[in-house]
């Protein structure tokens, strides 16, 4: 006999612990189920969020799961150009986090399935099923659920299983490494430090202090498959130097690697039954994943109400998301893509523009404003900058 509920979440992820909550919220019965035995061991190397990304899920922080708050991020050119952007941000101990929403989740009467993998997924009958093991013993057992919610990250099986083509642009998924770090006083900056250039292609490395003596360094790289030990060795060294850390003076305490949907366009995201929300569904960020989660719990409620699971009603979660978010994904595309396609020198002009400029009042408002600023300020302060940006039309 099959377990009935009305809402099954897969995977505690940003976006499942949301769905689940919102979901209950909106007066369905919800399961989450969770491989890992425990929720926030060995957690994702996500390790930071800044205030305006979490912004958008309403959403405190809290400081039981912040271990520094920083006063912004510095990005910084291949010859060493800066641009600060003042915006609150935290480093996290993301097991805390997790611990944190999974309370929360608890609270508004999820079942959480720790320690149980679903392994598989079917329609049947108005509803879905799911087939799931647990713990060393391997006990399974049946699941049927009104609405199923996949948030079992990046690479989703179920969301496969459920026939649904979440993301445009896969291949541009970028893979990174974050290391957790000790080495004298590297931990007290007040700044995140994001490194764009060739030393890291497609994207970035980057420094976030995390109190006294450690901090996170990590390398993100597009195009050159899922192994960026390469690119990771190089940046530690680099990284030795700039900030002046002999040999013996550096530790690495962790090491954690895994693929960003930082450029992927979400696009399937639901079907009859079904919504996949998080990296499962092409979407980065924790804050948004969050949001994107908390969309998802909501529709589902509804659809329960409703009785009516259809993609057609389910097709709410996808254009509420859309209203939200979605320039926000292809801007960022957009950007990225450009960037990689630059040479080092022509990412050393486009900074000059921006260099000294108080950056974060031009990302104030949507992005479309956000847009519309930076190229006033770049047809201002050197026309010749815009041409650099045509480099998105390389073909490379
Ligand atoms: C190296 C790296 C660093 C990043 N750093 C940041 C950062 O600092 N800030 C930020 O905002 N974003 C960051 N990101 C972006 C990140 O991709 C997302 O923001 C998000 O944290 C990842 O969540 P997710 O949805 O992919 O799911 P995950 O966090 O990967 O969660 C998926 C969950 O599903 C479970 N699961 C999987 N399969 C099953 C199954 N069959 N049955 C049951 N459970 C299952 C897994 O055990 C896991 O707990 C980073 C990405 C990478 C790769």
């Amino acid at each position: 006999m099959a377990i009935k509920t009305d809402i099954a979440v897969i995977g505690a992820s940003p976006a499942g612990l949301m769905a689940a909550r919102y979901a209950a919220l909106g007066g369905a019965k919800v399961m989450l189920f969770e491989k890992k035995e425990e929720i926030g061991k060995d957690p994702h190397p996500a390790n930071s969020v800044f205030k305006g990304m979490m912004n958008i899920t309403g959403e405190k922080i809290d400081s039981s799961y912040v271990v520094r708050t920083i006063k912004g991020m510095k990005l910084i050119s291949p010859c060493g150009r800066k641009i600060k952007v003042k915006t609150e941000g935290y480093a996290l101990d993301k097991g805390a986090f997790d611990r944190f929403y999974e309370k929360k989740a608890l609270c508004e009467g999820v079942e959480i399935k720790t320690g149980t993998e679903v392994i598989n997924l079917r329609r049947k009958e108005s509803g879905v099923v799911l087939k799931t093991v647990s713990g060393n013993s391997g006990t399974s057992e049946s699941v049927k659920a009104k609405v199923v919610i996949v948030a079992d990250g990046i690479l989703s099986k179920n969301a496969q299983m459920a026939g649904l083509h979440t993301m445009k642009h896969p291949e541009d998924i970028a893979w990174g490494t974050e290391l957790t770090i000790r080495a004298p006083g590297i931990g007290t900056s007040d700044y995140a430090e994001y490194f764009i250039g060739s030393h890291a292609p497609g994207w970035k490395s980057t420094y976030l202090p995390r109190g006294g003596d450690e901090a996170a360094i990590g390398v993100y790289v597009r195009h050159y498959g899922q192994d960026t030990s390469s690119f990771l060795n190089a940046w530690i060294e680099k990284f030795k130097d700039i900030k002046g850390i002999a040999d013996d003076e550096f530790e690495i305490i962790e090491s954690k690697s895994a693929g960003d949907p930082i450029v992927t366009i979400p696009d399937q995201t639901y079907t009859d039954n079904i919504m996949a929300a998080g990296g499962a569904a092409g979407q980065s960020g924790i804050g948004y994943a969050m949001h994107a989660g908390q969309i998802a719990g909501k529709v589902g409620a509804l659809a329960v109400a409703k009785g009516d699971y259809s993609a057609r009603t389910l097709s709410k979660y996808r254009s509420n998301w859309r209203s939200s978010l979605y320039t926000e994904h292809v801007f960022g595309r957009i950007g990225l893509e450009t960037l990689r396609k630059m040479e080092d020198d022509e990412i050393d002009e486009l900074f000059e523009v921006f260099e000294g400029e108080d950056v974060s009042s031009l990302i104030k408002g949507n992005t479309v404003n956000q847009g519309l600023s930076v190229l006033s300020l770049m047809l201002q302060k050197n026309p010749a900058s815009l041409l650099k940006a045509s480099a998105y039309f390389r073909n490379r």
